[in-house]
């Protein structure tokens, strides 16, 4: 659906649809110049990440793997709370394969430090992060993300995967919610 369609929960539009396909090309050459040469598996989160997967893996002009990870971090609010369970495991071995992790968000970047160091302990021959979205608390955890598309100030976003309550993941743009939506 378009901002159109839930106009009234939005404050405002963050990143259109054509500005995410731009900043997803941008971050595929990136990885395409990177990896030239490697076989690369890309793990998408689910299930916040899944558009960002679909485009990205379409912005990538070469082979590549798929696979998916659950895990679970908020409830259902609008604040982490770091406690990490997977819902849902790899099916692939990683051992010695090079591992982008892709992820739409981080905000606390709780739940992807604790992924990180899970998948680590797997030896991979690589390990990189690629997130859409990256928020300034994230600054604050030790944690190396090698592609961010943009850094955002500490609002609560939807669209584009990201979701309020379930809803809105099929919002094509990403806005910031209105507070009388969650309060
Ligand atoms: P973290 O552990 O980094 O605090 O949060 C990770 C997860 O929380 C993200 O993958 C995402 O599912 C959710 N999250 C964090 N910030 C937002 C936000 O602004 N909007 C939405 N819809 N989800 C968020
Ligand atoms: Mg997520």
């Amino acid at each position: 659906m378009d901002s159109a369609d839930v106009e009234p929960d939005l404050v405002n539009i963050l990143f259109t649809e054509e500005q995410i396909q731009t900043k997803l090309r941008e971050l595929a050459a990136k990885i395409e110049a990177d990896y030239a040469g490697r076989e690369i598996l890309i793990v998408g989160i689910l299930r916040g990440a899944v558009m960002v997967m679909a485009d990205l893996a379409r912005a990538l002009n070469r082979h590549l793997e798929m696979d998916w990870m659950a895990v679970s971090s908020y409830g259902s609010g609008t604040k982490s709370s770091g406690v990490v369970r997977i819902l849902k495991d790899l099916d692939t071995d990683i051992t010695n394969r090079h591992v982008i992790v892709v992820d739409e968000i981080i905000d606390t970047g709780l739940t992807l430090s604790w992924l990180i160091s899970n998948l680590a302990s797997r030896n991979p021959a690589s390990l990189e992060i690629c997130t859409l979205l990256r928020k300034p608390e994230a600054l604050q955890m030790d944690i190396a993300v090698k592609y961010v598309g943009w850094d955002i100030p500490n609002e609560f976003v939807v669209g584009y995967g990201l979701d309020y309550q379930e809803k809105y993941r099929n919002l094509r743009d990403i806005g910031t919610l209105a507070p009388h939506v969650y309060s």
